[in-house]
């Protein structure tokens, strides 16, 4: 599609504005006290269910309340309770070291920048993207599964490599609209723009998608 990046910029807002009527209430789907805990939640939920990482995680963050917990336990006993979620040994040494670097760097605290979010283990730009626009109020385009299919149907990306989606994006989504961008658009993906049938008759913002009816 040949479209300048003025006319996609309105497009994009008319789609923005569509689908906030549609979900008003789209949030993240981690569960969440703080933002340490959305940190450790994001980094475990690669490849795996938010619903998944919500079950092992709700209980756990009764023990486990501060970076410092997360250090007195035995890895082995840390990656027993990590034990149903993806590639748990690797993300028990991503929780075990980003948990060390927060106490001895950041005074237990976690980091409000992306440079420092993403010098912890196990952090990458997507995870440090969620924590700085949900717990901070950063702009923050956060890429998932849902994100990146959905923005490449509509057009509004030409790549898909997810720090890639990130930067073009950027460039097309206000400042002040990045994040609830990423919250309905990661809902109309898991809602109607699913991965392997797409309802595009039933799509809010069909008359705005290029792909309609060709997925
Ligand atoms: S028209 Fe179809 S492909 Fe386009 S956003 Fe809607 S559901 Fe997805």
């Amino acid at each position: 599609m040949s479209e300048n990046i003025e006319k996609m910029k309105s497009r994009a807002l008319k789609i923005i504005n569509i689908l906030e009527n549609e979900y008003p209430d789209a949030k993240c789907h981690l569960n969440y006290d703080n933002p340490f805990q959305l940190l450790v939640s994001t980094i475990l939920a690669a490849q795996c269910t938010d619903e998944r990482v919500n079950a092992v995680m709700g209980p756990m963050y009764k023990k486990y309340k501060i970076p410092g917990d997360f250090l007195k336990v035995k890895p082995e006993q840390l990656e027993k309770e990590l034990s149903s979620i993806n590639f748990y040994r690797n993300k028990t040494k991503s929780v075990i070291n980003c948990s060390k670097a927060l106490v001895e760097k950041h005074n237990g605290k976690v980091p409000r920048t992306m440079d420092e979010l993403t010098a912890l283990a196990g952090v990458g730009r997507k995870t440090a993207n969620v924590v700085l626009g949900n717990c901070f109020g950063v702009p923050a385009i956060m890429t998932d599964t849902h994100l990146n299919r959905v923005t490449q149907r509509l057009g509004l990306v030409d790549t898909d490599v997810p720090d890639k989606i990130e930067a073009e994006l950027k460039q097309i989504i206000p400042e002040n609209k990045q994040v609830k961008f990423s919250h309905v658009i990661g809902e109309h993906g898991r809602q109607i723009c699913k991965a392997r049938k797409p309802l595009c008759d039933d799509c809010a913002i069909n008359s705005y998608c290029p792909s309609k009816g060709k997925v």
